[in-house]
């Protein structure tokens, strides 16, 4: 019970799968949820609130296999890497967020046994995920701890014999909104023992562990939800992942990087399918004479910003995704990354899904054109793996440590490096990319001298514009490496690389004008310390700001919204 080395394949920097591979397992995705589930079911299913459980068990046997891409490969996985794992997960999310829920599940469940367990735990628990498809679930949060997960009370006490070994632990206690709470074969279960928060395995059956009744949920009502009761549960000393008590919460932080990619990936996949659906609508439905889709005021406002949105943090995934596969995702090194990736693609997703019901009109209220259940369910990315304001926090935070270690140069260093892409790639935008990232560090630095971080709120909004700006400069680079053919293999291929540039300028604009328009406003909004006038401060921020650039910089928005309009539609 002594080594605990992470497995050198799977989904913590994994070799990763084969080009085909990855596109047969996506194929066959497709095709086995489709023959199991057509739009029908699906929407019965949702009213019912009914879990699939034969689908989902069917998805983990020898029929599809889903677990083994998330698997190493000594444990008889397939050892998919991060970059597999997010497009699985964005197809998954097309299909049904739900659906997609209950797999992420056994992936949440088993990542405490992946990062911190012994090699027997390992061997027990993932090869039985591998070659069984038992499920499982992840029972971190409590009725009392959500976001604050360090305030759980649930308790293991440690059983000894006569000698006074610890030969077990008895949990009591209780977890809320656990996914497959009420279908799991077994459950990780986070408890605080006298060294501190600690990670066991609880088996479906043992006396005193009781699922609740399925919650009754506005979204993602395929997946099962219930609250867990624990009553003087006794599990054998082996169950305690890792055998050593205390290191439940940086077990907790070590897998958020990829955790978090997983769900920014459903909710990539669930803005899609809205979009791609109120694509489909807008050119079928005639009004004034004409299809929606030749109306601008409708696709400049519903589907083009939501598609610019969504790229930019797809960009923002895959670029997570390949750091994580080169191996800088362990021990939580990617954290921020991977909050980034979630808060851009899951707002981005829950914003296209609530403009797809709007292209749909009254139809989009009502349930058989589906947007208005995919709105239901991405929904819940926002809230859950971290709502969108801890992700906020943790980026704000994160971000104003490097501008403070690297004494307000941490934005201007990634300006500097977006003009020399600009250099080499002209029509990218990432000149407006630069000037949006040197303005955020204008921001950061007029916020240190008004002491602003105080402000929670400020700090938050800090987070947000970081996040905008890192989206635009990680598209930046995907647009300049679709250019030139470097792209990875793996990466969506559903843009040409004109259409991504055109695309990547309009998001280029928009977080210009974000970071100075916000930037102003907050610093201005911000309460004065002594000696230091916010409205001053603000004066002078918006000097440095090259406001004028901004507002330059939006020259040709139009015609670049009717070049992507030109490009979906053709493609419609
Ligand atoms: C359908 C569903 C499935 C889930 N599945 C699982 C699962 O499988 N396993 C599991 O362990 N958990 C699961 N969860 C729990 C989920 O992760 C939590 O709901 C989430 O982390 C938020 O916690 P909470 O609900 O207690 O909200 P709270 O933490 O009480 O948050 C309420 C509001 O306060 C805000 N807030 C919280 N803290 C702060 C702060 N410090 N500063 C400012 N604002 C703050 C939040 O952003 C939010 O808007 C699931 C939840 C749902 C709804």
């Amino acid at each position: 019970m002594t080594d605990t080395a992470l497995p050198t394949t799977g989904h913590i920097g994994g070799g990763g799968l084969d080009l085909d591979t990855l596109d047969l397992m996506l194929e066959a995705l497709t095709d086995f949820v489709a023959a199991g589930m057509d739009d029908d079911r699906m929407l019965q299913l949702d009213h019912d609130d009914v879990c699939p459980e034969d689908l989902v068990r069917a998805m983990q046997s020898d029929e599809l296999g889903v677990q083994l891409v998330f698997l190493p490969e000594e444990y008889g996985g397939m050892g998919g890497g991060a970059f597999d794992i997010y497009r699985v997960c964005e197809r998954m999310g097309r299909i049904d967020i739900g659906l997609a829920t209950s797999v992420l599940a056994t992936f949440l469940g088993s990542d405490p046994i992946l990062v911190g367990a012994t090699e027997e735990q390992r061997a027990e628990w993932l090869g039985r995920i591998a070659e069984q498809g038992i499920l499982f679930a992840y029972g971190a949060t409590e009725p009392e701890a959500g976001s604050d997960l360090g305030s759980l009370t649930t308790t293991a006490v440690p059983k000894k014999d006569d000698d006074g070994t610890v030969t077990g632990y008895v949990i009591n206690g209780r977890k809320q909104w656990i996914s497959n709470g009420g279908i799991a074969d077994a459950s990780t279960i986070l408890a605080l023992t006298e060294g501190g928060p600690t990670w066991f395995v609880v088996e479906r059956g043992t006396p005193g562990f009781e699922a609740a009744p399925h919650e009754d949920k506005h979204g993602i009502r395929l997946s099962n939800t219930c609250a867990l009761f624990l009553d003087d549960v006794e599990v054998p000393v082996e169950n305690l992942i890792g055998g050593v008590e205390g290191q439940g919460l940086v077990q907790a932080q070590q897998v958020f990087g990829y955790t978090r990619l997983m769900v920014a990936a459903f909710g990539l996949g669930g803005g899609w399918e809205a979009l791609d659906r109120a694509i489909t609508y807008s050119v079928n439905r005639i009004q004034g004479g004409a299809p929606l889709s030749q109306k601008q005021g409708l696709t400049h406002k519903l589907i083009i910003p939501h598609l610019v949105r969504l790229e930019a943090a797809r960009a923002y995934i895959e670029e997570t995704a390949t750091r994580i596969d080169k191996g800088e995702g362990e021990n939580g090194a990617l954290n921020t990354e991977g909050a980034i990736a979630k808060y851009l693609a899951t707002e981005a997703g829950n914003s296209a899904a609530e403009a797809a019901i709007q292209v749909h009109g009254g139809y989009g209220y009502t349930r058989p054109y589906i947007v208005e259940k995919i709105k239901r369910d991405v929904r819940i990315t926002t809230i859950y793996e971290g709502t969108s304001e801890i992700m906020e926090m943790t980026i704000g935070r994160d971000r104003w440590q490097h501008h403070l270690k690297t004494k307000g140069d941490h934005y201007h260093v990634q300006a500097a490096e977006l003009r020399h892409l600009h250099a080499a790639h002209p029509t990218i935008g990432a000149d407006v990319a630069a000037l949006a990232t040197d303005a955020l560090a204008g921001v950061f630095a007029a916020a240190q001298t008004g002491r602003l971080t105080r402000n929670q709120h400020i700090l938050f909004r800090l987070g947000e514009l970081a996040a905008v700006v890192e989206g635009a400069g990680a598209l930046c680079r995907r647009a300049a490496a679709k250019a030139d053919e470097t792209i990875s293999a793996k990466a969506d291929k559903r843009f040409s690389a004109q259409t991504l540039a055109t695309i990547c300028r309009v998001y280029a604009r928009e977080a210009a004008m974000k970071i100075a328009d916000d930037g102003v406003r907050w610093v201005a909004g911000g309460a004065a310390v002594e000696g230091v006038d916010s409205a001053e401060l603000a004066r002078s921020l918006a000097a440095t700001l090259r406001l004028d650039d901004v507002r330059a910089a939006q020259a040709g928005l139009i015609a670049d919204m009717d070049a992507i309009a030109a490009a979906i539609y053709d493609n419609a």
